[in-house]
């Protein structure tokens, strides 16, 4: 359930002119617990879940539900703020480093970070530089792609 009554429209804080703009132009207002959320998805290295943002930022918005930032979360995918990062295993978890860049995965605890490699545009044409075309024909249009590498960090 949205819980709309939590939310009241605030100043936002910190890189403020460039969420209220990107949150408006997308249709949601910029509330102090979405500030709140964007701030804190920013300030951490580690793609948390939902669950991992809302008991971060209880504690310095302690009214805020869980739904309030599911809501808040979705707002800024929507407004292309952030990122949400789905895998089959696990709850999605939420990336605020919107440029293209890929990701290693931890499979022991679940976290997700920014592998330190610049992005390649065309590493799928590298892969078979006829797949695009070849997929195409099938009538399928090819927008993007995701790499994520994934193991375990082994024990000393
Ligand atoms: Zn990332």
């Amino acid at each position: 359930m949205i819980d709309l009554a939590n939310e009241q429209t605030a100043p936002c804080f910190s890189g403020a002119d460039r969420l209220r703009g990107a949150l408006e132009q997308a249709g949601w207002r910029c509330t102090r617990q979405r500030a709140g959320v964007f701030n804190y998805l920013c300030s951490v290295e580690s793609h948390p879940t939902a669950e991992e943002v809302y008991l971060a930022v209880r504690r310095r918005l302690p009214k805020i539900s869980l739904a309030t930032v599911y809501k808040a979360l979705e707002a800024l995918v929507d407004s292309h703020l952030a990122d949400k990062l789905t895998s089959g295993d696990g709850p999605a978890r939420y990336d605020c480093h919107n440029d293209a860049h890929y990701h290693f995965h931890c499979l022991d605890s679940g976290d997700v970070h920014d592998l330190p490699v610049p992005y390649d545009p065309h590493l799928i044409d590298k892969l078979d530089p006829d797949i695009v075309e070849s997929l195409r024909r099938q009538n399928f249009h090819v927008t993007g792609y995701r790499l994520e590498v994934f193991g375990h960090f082994k024990s000393k």
